[in-house]
């Protein structure tokens, strides 16, 4: 049996838009789905900056209307992919954040952190997101989380899978096994029905998210999760349908007022929210107002959209989620008469259009909506989570067999074709074994290019990494070469080559290493990363003892009104006045001195001297009903000898 990892082990989905955490609790024999401070079971993927601190999760978003240029959010769309990328150029348009390229060609995002010019590229952020789900998870298990399961969409590419283990590594987290989304959906489907031993069943994971699409086709099988086949988009989702809704009231807006707003990033985040907020209403009602106060130099913006609509401006969109069901079913070779359930998960299935044809394409066939589409994913990464690690013996030992979303292999220095070593949609983990040959005569050293990818000429595809052999024997041409391709359970790739004409075993091993961080800039974000929790700490103790000086200050003065009953002497009064106006000096917003140390010293000065007037206080009323009961006994005393003095002279 595989070596389990020490320590608490929890499931993180971190999506574009949400991300959610999940944790196998071996006490109830159930998956819990972990709630945030705010009471929400999934928190905005969303990390804000500001002049004095640092925000991750709903607080970021609750600001960022007031502050755009500062919230970062889709650092998915971001992770693994090159400035250059089309589709980070599109996005680039949209977000009111500044995204500059890197001196490695790496999108890095340029914000201002306390006054400063702060840059972070992907994986930074979506650490500080994986640090907050970390925390969500410790504050409900009152323990620390060591081990992580994150999950990733199906076709996330190499360098989007490294990205995102170097996210989880920057955050302090042990990433034990990146699984797709769809599959760990598949897990807590498999869950949900209680399928057990004898049945077999066919399941199509429909998974529609904030920024990513997702399909998968699985088999279940006595408790074996068997992937099929997988098809996706990594660059469509939840967003795409508000930004169409975005630039129809943009239009709009200029039609209406001559002007345009497309270039205000205040405004356009403010019409966006309004639009996603519509979007979801579109769920369920026809039609819904979108409404912002002042949204561009003091015009009000109201209109209203129906579903319909909606639907129009979206359809090409839809379509092409339709166009990837279709794919996948025929690269499973299943027939969709054979599909046992369909499963919708991510929170974009929930549009009704999108189910209409999703139920059109399988004949009217009821979905499967008994799983929490916004819960799912972290739900099956919990479950995978708890497998991988020590401790946990109710957990049922799944087994979970993936497939290779994209096409391996290489184009040798003989030509430019690509060369599929390992076709898509095959199970991993896999390995597997090509025969090449020498291209010319005395040929001493040979090349390989290693791409992923579905197009004919290599150059097409996604370089991976390169690497050659250099010490051929210098026989003539068609000397064998033997090249292997090796996916771990993680779907991370190493290749291989041998030169085995003379019997000399020569072996050269890649692991691609292209786009990840070295350890060095790992360390340093690490680090890095260390720091802001040690900011944001200071932050919140300093903020604490404001708080706290505050509340004192207007307890002191409070209890000095009642000076005279309490009898404070004239030097008590004057020593108290003094230390509230050197606490007003300190709580006024341009004050010098707000060192935390300082601030908590004079609170504590305060704290004994509001204790010694409440002292005071608690003696005052002591006495005060000593004198009641006295004067109360009297009376009772004086009432008793009438009420004898009246017996007696009956
Ligand atoms: P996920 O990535 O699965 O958390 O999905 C987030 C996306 O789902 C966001 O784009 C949301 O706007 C979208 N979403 C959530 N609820 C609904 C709904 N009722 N109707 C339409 N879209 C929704």
């Amino acid at each position: 049996m595989a070596k389990k990892f020490e320590g608490r082990s929890v499931g993180i989905d971190l999506g574009t838009t949400y991300s959610c955490v999940a944790v196998w609790l071996e006490e109830k024999n159930r998956v819990e789905i972990i709630h945030n401070d705010q009471g929400n079971k999934t928190t905005p993927s969303v990390v804000a900056f500001t002049h004095d601190q640092r925000f991750i999760g709903d607080a970021a978003k609750n600001q960022a209307a007031a502050n755009p240029e500062n919230t970062v959010f889709d650092a998915k769309r971001l992770i693994g992919r090159k400035y250059s990328d089309s589709i980070v150029q599109d996005d680039i348009k949209l977000w009111p954040f500044k995204v500059v390229a890197g001196a490695d060609g790496r999108p890095i995002i340029n914000v201002k952190y306390k006054g400063e010019e702060k840059k972070y590229c992907a994986e930074e952020i979506s650490s500080m997101i994986l640090t907050k789900m970390r925390e969500v998870a410790e504050t409900y298990l009152m323990s620390p989380v060591k081990n992580v399961v994150v999950t990733v969409p199906a076709h996330f590419n190499d360098s989007q899978r490294n990205a995102t283990i170097d996210a989880g590594a920057i955050a302090g987290l042990n990433v034990i096994k990146i699984i797709n989304e769809p599959t760990a959906a598949a897990i807590a489907y498999g869950f949900d029905k209680r399928i057990d031993c004898d049945d077999k069943q066919n399941i199509f994971v429909f998974d529609l998210g904030g920024g990513t699409f997702d399909v998968s086709i699985l088999t279940i099988n006595g408790g074996v999760f068997e992937v099929k086949a997988t098809a996706g988009n990594t660059h469509l989702g939840g967003e795409d349908f508000d930004n169409r809704m975005v630039n129809y009231f943009v239009d709009e807006f200029k039609k209406k007022n001559k002007v345009d707003i497309s270039g205000n990033s205040k405004s356009l985040r403010r019409l966006r929210t309004a639009c996603e907020r519509a979007k979801r209403t579109l769920s369920f009602a026809f039609v819904t107002s979108v409404e912002v106060d002042s949204l561009y130099q003091g015009i009000d913006f109201s209109s209203s959209i129906t579903r319909a609509k909606f639907e129009e401006i979206n359809i090409d969109l839809f379509n092409e989620c339709m166009k990837i069901v279709e794919s996948c079913l025929s690269d499973s070779k299943i027939d969709k008469n054979d599909i046992d359930d369909v499963v919708l998960v991510g929170g974009s299935s929930r549009i009704p259009k999108v189910q209409d044809l999703m139920r059109d394409f399988f004949k009217g066939k009821d979905l499967c909506k008994s799983i929490n589409p916004d819960e799912a994913v972290a739900y099956g990464a919990a479950v995978q989570a708890a497998i991988l690690s020590e401790g946990f013996k109710t957990v049922p030992n799944l087994v979970l067999r993936d497939v290779t979303p994209l096409s391996l292999g290489i184009s040798a220095d003989f030509g430019a074709v690509m060369s599929v070593v390992i076709p898509r949609n095959t199970s991993v983990p896999v390995k597997k074994t090509q025969r090449y040959i020498t291209a010319y005569d005395n040929q001493r050293t040979a090349t390989f290019k290693v791409y992923e990818g579905e197009r004919a000429r290599a150059a097409d595809n996604n370089l991976l990494g390169l690497f050659s052999l250099s010490c051929l024997p210098g026989a003539p041409r068609g000397q064998p070469l033997e090249v292997c391709f090796a996916i771990d359970e993680n779907g991370l790739l190493t290749v291989s080559a041998t030169e085995k004409s003379t019997g000399d075993k020569k072996e050269i091993t890649i692991c691609n290493k292209k786009g990840r961080f070295s350890s060095f800039e790992t360390n340093r974000m690490i680090k890095e990363a260390e720091t802001y929790k040690v900011e944001d700490e200071n932050f919140l103790r300093k903020a604490k003892v404001m708080n706290d000086l505050d509340y004192c200050v207007y307890n002191m003065k409070n209890a000095l009104k009642k000076e005279v009953n309490l009898k404070v002497t004239p030097q008590e009064s004057q020593k108290f006045n003094n230390a509230i106006i050197v606490a007003m000096n300190l709580l006024d917003k341009n004050s010098q001195q707000k060192e935390t140390a300082f601030l908590e010293d004079h609170l504590k000065k305060l704290q004994n001297m509001l204790k010694k007037l409440k002292v005071k206080e608690i003696k005052v009323k002591e006495i005060k009903v000593k004198e009641l009961k006295t004067k109360s006994g009297e009376h009772e005393a004086k009432s008793h000898k009438f009420s004898l003095s009246r017996f007696l002279f009956k």
